[in-house]
């Protein structure tokens, strides 16, 4: 089983982290959602699952996963961060800039070409991240 497959529930435990119910709550909030919310709509979630849970105990629970590297940050350009838990294998996000929709692709010739061009600058490379910021194509876009 790699760390990937392991449960934010199991991350948290292996690092010594307090597990209260309401954490539990919002880490598998978290888990389930696919479209990378923010905590305003991770709060709505989590309240709908536990209504004692506020949007304050939200931002500081985001904030120690955040800080414990167990989920990933994403500053889309909107304002608001936004979640998710780290994924299996590596993606990158193109965001629609009419809805604000976040959509996931991962390329191979992406990922050669930001290696070549790391290492024609003498690097190796250890992360990136790369965004693409659009809006829907028209019939008049050809
Ligand atoms: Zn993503």
């Amino acid at each position: 089983m790699t760390e990937f497959e392991k449960s934010l529930e199991d991350l948290c435990a292996e690092r010594g982290m307090r597990m209260t119910e309401q954490r539990r709550v919002i880490a598998r909030v978290l888990e389930s959602s696919i479209d990378h919310p923010d905590v305003e709509e991770l709060y709505r979630r989590s309240a709908s699952v536990d209504s004692k849970i506020s949007l304050s105990t939200v931002y500081r629970t985001v904030k120690l996963f955040e800080d414990a590297g167990i989920i990933a940050r994403h500053d889309f350009r909107d304002g608001r961060s936004r979640y998710e838990t780290l994924p299996d294998e590596h993606h990158d996000h193109l965001i629609d800039l009419k809805t604000g929709t976040v959509i996931e692709f991962h390329s191979p010739e992406i990922e050669a070409l930001q290696e070549r061009i790391a290492r024609e600058l003498g690097f190796r490379l250890v992360e990136h991240r790369l965004e693409l910021y659009g809006i829907p194509l028209t019939k008049d876009d050809g």
